[in-house]
């Protein structure tokens, strides 16, 4: 704001129908470095006060045709002299006429005869306040627009009505004809662009957009970070014209929009006529701009994470997995149509809801309560009311703040795998026992041939007996794998975890050394033993072991970890091998199962992992399986401790 000392000029209307009185008044005022225009009655002033308002008017109060006061009404009444000062001339020095003057609205009553130094310097305090009054009205306008526009863009969450109400906005502020605004992103690509011509958007060719980023004053603008006026747009070669348009632009004025020290922006305003703008415009659109860059980039981001929401709900909805989130309290945050399908919900009541009162399923409430109590991970197998069997993966979503994080689970049906894995049960343990004797006789009679042959016929018989052990071994694991299931196998003693991992170490140091990997052990001390049948779960460890020294190679590592955590024991045999591409994880433990690819690395039946998860189901464990192809691969088993063995380290 600039208050002005300076001695200031101005245009005086002399109204007065005493002719001498006039040239007096004509003759200081002039002298005083003002130019002056006369009127003669009441009439005569009105005339000339429209055909251009003074600066001030000097009024005697006895007019022929009308008197000075209802003359100082009528002026005061017209908005377009609302402010003009007026100074009442008169002989009259009553107090009363003082009061009726300027209750009509006259700024100052002086009485004749007057001094012409009294009547210069009166003129001069009230036109410096007259323009000081005026310099403090285009603030405060300033001010209202500013807040106007703050207060109308900053509750506005469309990017498109943020834009345009910007540009309406400032067009209005300073008068100008048009104005475009082009919205970028970090990488200043342009992202958007708006173009607004007597209050209606329209188009301009992408091209041209990026001419006016690249090479025009938009682009100047953004290296700059600066706004600039420009008087003549024909003599400067920063500009662009909008060939397309038809529009005549002659001058311009263009601010970068700018939030947290970023460009976000640029915004032009034009007109057709040269030198249209001032600095105080520049001024005012850079305040207005710096106010609404905030909420263009709210706008802009709520317009991304709309987008991004409606991309994810597509993909949730489209997906057969089902999936439910939920927040750090249990909560159901989301939980997507196949879900609700499969839980008989409607996402709309359970979402809200604690995970416990939205899902009627013990068994997923159980596990997500094991996963978030503990952290770990393990998948669980879950049926549905219509037999449905869903394998459910916990993943912990990690947020940081207050109200953050929380669990998502996602499901997928393998119903058809569990039907085919009791297929596959009930057809192993059929035919191994047909399986058994034939084999034995064909592996009893090759061995009578390899010690009554020799040369070639004795290594095809060879052959035979290698072969005829190696069906043998298939036979036994599935007979061993059908008794597990059976769960004829009543045995249950108390097991040292820590002595069963020490043998199968010790057992398996061989296999190792010839495979150059280095096998180790890292077992909590104090493990408390658990509940089972030792030879089964040395079976279990042994094909856990045997893999990870199978699939690693020369130079790699397999540990073997056991500790005990809340109600359980917990083992993992990790191996620096190869690992397992994810999608195959969920089909790992069936039976006769290979990853895809890997059959060729070593011979084996497929039978090792579904033996280990029978073991252990039996058991009253769970078994599972973390593995990044490229990474190696962890295995590993819970089994309970007993009650009375409690304890946990
Ligand atoms: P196999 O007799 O083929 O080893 P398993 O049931 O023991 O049968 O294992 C099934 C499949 O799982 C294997 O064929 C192999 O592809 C994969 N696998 C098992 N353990 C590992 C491991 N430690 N690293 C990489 N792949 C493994």
């Amino acid at each position: 704001m600039d208050i002005s000392t300076e001695e200031p000029g101005g245009d005086i209307l002399v109204v007065d129908d005493d002719a001498t009185s006039r040239i007096w008044a004509r003759v200081w005022l002039q002298k005083g470095g003002f130019s002056v225009r006369e009127a003669a009655t009441a009439q005569e002033a009105l005339a000339a006060m429209a055909s251009c308002p003074p600066d001030l008017i000097l009024l005697d109060v006895m007019l022929p045709d009308m008197d000075g006061f209802e003359l100082t009404r009528r002026v005061r009444s017209d908005p377009n002299l609302a402010t003009v000062p007026i100074v009442l001339l008169t002989v009259l020095s009553d107090p009363g006429s003082k009061v009726r003057g300027l209750e009509a609205g006259a700024y100052e009553f002086l009485s004749k005869p007057l001094s012409s130094s009294e009547l210069l310097a009166r003129v001069r305090m009230l036109l410096r306040l007259k323009r000081n009054q005026e310099v403090l009205q285009a603030e405060q306008n300033r001010t209202a627009l500013l807040y106007q526009v703050s207060r109308d863009l900053n509750t506005e969450l469309d990017l498109d009505r943020v834009l345009s109400g910007i540009l309406r906005a400032t067009v209005a502020a300073v008068g100008a004809s048009r104005g475009s605004i082009i919205l970028l992103d970090e990488q200043r690509r342009i992202l958007r662009h708006i173009f607004l011509y007597q209050d209606q958007v329209a188009k301009v060719r992408r091209e041209v957009q990026e001419q006016v980023v690249r090479q025009g004053l938009a682009g100047w603008v953004l290296e700059h970070g600066v706004g600039v006026i420009v008087p003549d747009v024909l003599e400067d070669p920063r500009w662009v014209a909008l060939t397309t348009s038809g529009y005549v632009t002659r001058s311009a004025l263009v601010v970068p929009l700018i939030y947290r020290e970023q460009m976000v922006g640029v915004l032009t305003l034009a007109h057709e006529e040269v030198n249209r703008f001032t600095q105080s415009d520049l001024d005012l659109v850079m305040a207005i701009a710096s106010q609404s860059a905030a909420a263009l980039v709210n706008a802009r981001l709520f317009q991304e994470v709309k987008e991004e929401r409606a991309r994810l709900e597509a993909i949730l909805s489209s997906t057969d997995n089902a999936i439910i989130a939920v927040d750090h309290e249990g909560r159901v945050a989301l939980l997507n149509p196949a879900a609700a399908r499969a839980f008989g919900v409607s996402a709309r009541q359970a979402v809200g809801q604690m995970l416990d009162q939205a899902i009627p399923h013990s068994g997923l409430v159980q596990s997500w309560r094991r996963a978030s109590a503990s952290g770990a991970t393990e998948p669980a197998e879950l049926t549905l009311a219509d037999g449905r069997v869903l394998f459910c993966t916990f993943s912990p979503v990690l947020a940081s703040g207050e109200g953050g994080g929380g669990w998502v689970m996602v499901m997928q049906d393998i119903t058809h795998l569990k039907q085919l894995d009791r297929l596959k049960s009930e057809f192993v343990s059929t035919v191994s026992h047909d399986l058994r004797t034939p084999l034995a006789t064909i592996h009893g009679f090759g061995e009578v041939l390899v010690k009554s042959l020799d040369g070639e016929n004795r290594e095809c018989a060879q052959q035979i007996c290698v072969q005829a052990r190696q069906m043998s071994r298939l036979v036994e694991e599935l007979l061993d794998l059908a008794k597990i299931e059976a769960g004829v196998e009543s045995v249950r003693v108390s097991c040292s975890l820590a002595d069963l991992i020490a043998e199968a170490v010790t057992a398996a140091r061989f296999q190792a050394d010839t495979a150059g990997v280095m096998l180790q052990a890292d077992v909590a001390a104090c493990l408390p033993p658990v509940a089972g049948n030792p030879v089964r779960l040395r079976q279990a460890l042994d094909n856990l072991i045997g893999n990870a020294l199978k699939y690693t190679p020369p130079g790699g590592q397999v540990t073997v970890r056991a500790w005990a955590r809340g109600e359980q024991v917990l083992v993992t045999v990790q191996d620096s091998g190869p690992g397992i591409p994810r999608e195959n994880l969920p089909r790992l433990f069936e039976k006769f199962y290979r990853v895809p690819g890997q059959e060729g690395r070593s011979a084996g039946t497929g039978l090792g992992l579904a033996i280990v998860k029978a073991v252990i189901e039996q058991h009253g464990g769970q078994v599972w399986v973390e593995s990044e192809l490229g990474q190696g691969s962890t295995f590993g088993f819970s089994l309970p401790i007993p009650n009375e063995a409690c304890g946990g380290s």
